[in-house]
């Protein structure tokens, strides 16, 4: 169905005749100016009768106001537009000399008249000014004048009533023409007024609408002088200036509103994002724009001011933004936003000398298992408490992120002892980690491998220094080690051997390249050996023999731990049956690694060697340090159990390095604390050292524990061990680890002499 025509609808040319119409009903009145010129039929008779006399000498005429045209630059100018737009000039002043010399017809009627008003229309629309028309119609009278007083064939008695009906006709067509012209002037400029009515009832009309706040402001006199309807709603009518709603913007924000106001008064466009807080109401969002509008010298005359409410579009921007910088299970900050303020906290350590940033990296050893065996809800709940435990743990500046699965980051910055500071940090968490998790009313055990990383020492950008905590921490866990700090050359020989053992560690056990070295134990009291550890070697084939902490980490990492144990195993202990102290046979240690404890079969595996080598459980040790047993300590003491009902004995290594629960430790089958190596470097000449020393033996002894120093070196550090009542040592002062042949041979000499005195 057709609209019915609106306003807005009218065409151009519509308005126009509606325009032209309201004056076509005021037409000029040519009687008028007939009565107030006295012109009358004796007027019009007289010019009918020396019409042909005045019409001479219309030739130069025309070129008296040729070149009055075109002497006047103005004129000329118009004309010179006139010949552009296509328009022919010679045709222009013909037309007008033939409009002079009908004057001289005398026709006072309304065709004349009509005749007139053309030529100020036409005058109008070609940008001829009236005043320069006075000069053509001047010309022409003094023209018309010389004839009248002149030529001999007007009678004398003519010639003042001739001259005096000429000044009328030509007054007469001056005035009409003019008032044509003006009446053209009003009817345009009335036309173009409604035009612009029309677009300023759109413009309102669509002002009234949009949502916006629109105000104009003149800064001269700081008043508003444009406001939408939009902005008085808002406002309640009470527009104050400049900024209506300034006291409702949040106090904390309005010193940036001054700031985009000065901005703009300087003739600069401003936009800013604040927040109002209308009375009673939530705050809302809003997008503040000011444009100037100045002069043509710059300087700004008004402010144009848009307002416009983003608080939906504010919200879902601070929600994405979230999104990328949050994790989704933990809430935490997730990776992007952890090296964003590992970064920043990095610019603020580069200018103040002597600080420190420190970069922890943070996995949870049982994550997968829990997360595959009770599915996905389980490991998100898992995750959520170690967050919450792990948030106790840090301070307000320091930041905590999940990095990605079960990886976790820390970054604190600005520390001044750094590595204490970290220390510290590492054993809270392991401590807020080592109570059991609890998961539809089960508990669930868990551990943490960390490595850590610290600027400047580790590395000068976020990158590396994030990169050497990974690496640390890989390491830790490979050592079952509760944290460790980055060791460059460690770790870069450790990557190294890693890629250059993988492949040839595979079918090392078939191609018989393993071996093992035995290093005796020995009793402080009786001097006598007592038993040995079996220490394993690999003969590469190029590199000669590989050190165990050179290879067991990779075969960890690539899942050959497990054969490799049960081959240590059978080896050790049919080894064992050949060698006697005394006649008797010689309990064997073997060392079993985090990953190879855990693995389900090592119980079943000892039985198996056991039985095959046709040996009781007492004859065989097993070494396990305190990081493999702290990654489970409830599956660890079930496995200790298991074994121990085996009659195999249990000896914690390197005990003193990492974290053990005392407590723990108290319940679980433990037969043997082996005191590690650094505690006995600086015995002698650190006091620190030698009470640690002696209250581990304490304690063992009240674990009802044996205790063993490793490492033993020289007899200074043998006879302080007896005298702190330790009850074994093993080290290089007593015998290097040998391979098997070497081993008889010096068991068959120590046997004769106490070993130390050898
Ligand atoms: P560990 O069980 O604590 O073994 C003691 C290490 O100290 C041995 O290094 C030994 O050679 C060395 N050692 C003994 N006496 C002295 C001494 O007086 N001074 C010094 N500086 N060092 C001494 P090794 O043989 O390189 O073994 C290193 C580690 O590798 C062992 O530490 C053990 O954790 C692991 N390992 C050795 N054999 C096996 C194995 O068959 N299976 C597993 N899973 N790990 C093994
Ligand atoms: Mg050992
Ligand atoms: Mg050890």
């Amino acid at each position: 169905m057709p609209k019915p025509p609106t306003k807005s609808a009218r065409t151009k040319e519509e308005r126009r005749r509606g325009a032209r119409k309201k004056y076509a009903n005021t037409p000029i009145q040519g009687k008028e100016f007939n009565y107030v010129l006295q012109l009358n039929d004796e007027d019009t008779r007289l010019l009918n009768r020396y019409q042909d006399i005045l019409a001479q000498g219309a030739a130069g005429f025309a070129e008296t106001t040729y070149n009055y045209l075109f002497d006047n630059p103005d004129i000329a100018d118009v004309m010179y537009a006139y010949e552009r737009s296509g328009g022919n000039i010679g045709e222009l002043v013909r037309g007008m000399l033939e409009h002079k010399l009908s004057l001289l017809d005398g026709d006072i009627d309304e065709k004349a008249t009509n005749r007139s008003e053309q030529v100020g229309r036409e005058y109008y629309r070609l940008g001829v000014k009236p005043v320069w028309s006075l000069g053509a119609y001047r010309l022409f009278m003094e023209h018309l004048r010389r004839l009248a007083t002149t030529d001999p064939q007007i009678a004398d008695e003519d010639r003042d009533a001739l001259e005096s009906a000429l000044i009328k006709m030509i007054f007469r067509d001056m005035a009409v023409m003019t008032e044509a012209y003006w009446r053209t002037a009003v009817e345009q400029i009335t036309e173009q007024r409604d035009e612009l009515g029309v677009e300023q009832g759109l413009a309102g009309e669509i002002l009234g609408h949009i949502p916006q706040m629109l105000w104009t402001v003149d800064i001269e006199s700081n008043q508003i002088t444009y406001a939408s309807p939009g902005t008085r709603v808002f406002n309640n009518d009470e527009l104050e200036a400049p900024i209506p709603c300034f006291y409702s913007i949040h106090s904390s924000e309005r010193e940036r509103v001054l700031t985009a106001w000065q901005q703009v008064i300087d003739g600069q466009a401003a936009q800013l994002e604040i927040r109002l807080a209308p009375d009673g109401e939530t705050d809302r969002w809003f997008r503040m724009a000011f444009y100037p509008a100045a002069n043509r010298r710059g300087r700004v005359l008004r402010v144009h001011c848009l307002m416009e409410d983003i608080t939906e579009a504010h919200s879902d921007r601070e929600r994405l933004e979230q999104l990328s910088t949050q994790d989704e299970v933990t809430g935490l900050a997730n990776r992007t936003l952890w090296y964003d303020r590992l970064s920043s906290a990095l610019a603020v350590a580069r200018r103040n000398p002597g600080a420190s940033v420190a970069v922890m990296v943070l996995d949870i050893n049982q994550f997968k298992m829990y997360n595959d065996s009770l599915g996905h809800e389980a490991g998100d709940e898992l995750l959520r408490q170690i967050s919450v435990r792990l948030q106790k743990v840090v301070r307000d500046t320091d930041t905590l992120a999940r990095l990605g699965g079960d990886e976790f980051g820390i970054v604190l910055p600005l520390l001044q002892d750094a590595e204490r500071a970290v220390e510290r940090v590492a054993g809270e968490i392991i401590n807020a980690l080592s109570a059991p998790f609890t998961y539809q009313q089960k508990d669930l055990c868990l551990s943490s491998a960390i490595g850590i990383s610290v600027y400047p020492q580790h590395g000068e950008d976020a990158t590396t220094l994030a990169s050497h905590a990974d690496s640390a921490m890989y390491r830790s866990k490979w050592n079952a080690a509760p944290y460790l700090f980055y060791e460059s050359e460690a770790s870069a020989s450790s990557a190294s051997e890693h890629l250059q053992f993988s492949g040839q560690l595979h079918g090392a056990l078939e191609r018989e390249e393993f071996e093992l070295f035995y290093q005796p134990k020995v009793d402080l009291d009786t001097d006598r050996i007592c038993g040995a550890e079996a220490l394993l070697r690999w003969q590469h084939p190029q590199q000669g023999l590989v050190l165990p902490k050179q290879f067991i980490p990779v075969a960890e990492q690539l899942g050959m731990i497990t054969p490799i144990t049960d081959w240590v195993l059978d080896t050790a202990l049919e080894q064992s049956k050949h060698w006697s102290a005394d006649g008797s046979s010689m309990p064997i240690s073997v060392n079993v690694s985090a990953r190879s404890f855990r693995a389900p079969g090592l119980v079943a595996g000892v039985r198996q060697s056991l039985l095959k080598a046709g040996l009781d459980g007492s004859c065989l040790e097993i070494e396990i340090t305190e990081g493999t047993l702290m990654v489970d300590l409830d599956e660890g003491a079930r496995i200790l159990e298991s074994l121990s009902e085996l009659g195999v004995s249990i000896a914690i290594d390197d005990f003193g390095t990492g974290y053990s629960s005392l407590s723990y430790l108290k319940r679980l089958p433990i037969d043997v604390l082996k005191i590690d190596q650094s505690f006995l470097e600086s015995m002698d000449s650190n006091p620190k050292d030698a009470a640690i020393v002696r209250s581990i033996i304490e304690l063992g002894h009240n674990l009802e524990c044996k205790v063993i120093a490793e490492g033993v070196e020289d007899e200074v550090v043998r006879l302080q061990l007896k005298a702190l009542g330790c009850d074994l040592v093993q080290g290089f002062h007593i015998s290097k680890p040998l391979p098997d042949a070497g081993f008889r041979e010096w068991l068959s000499q120590a046997t004769n002499q106490p070993p130390h005195m050898q």
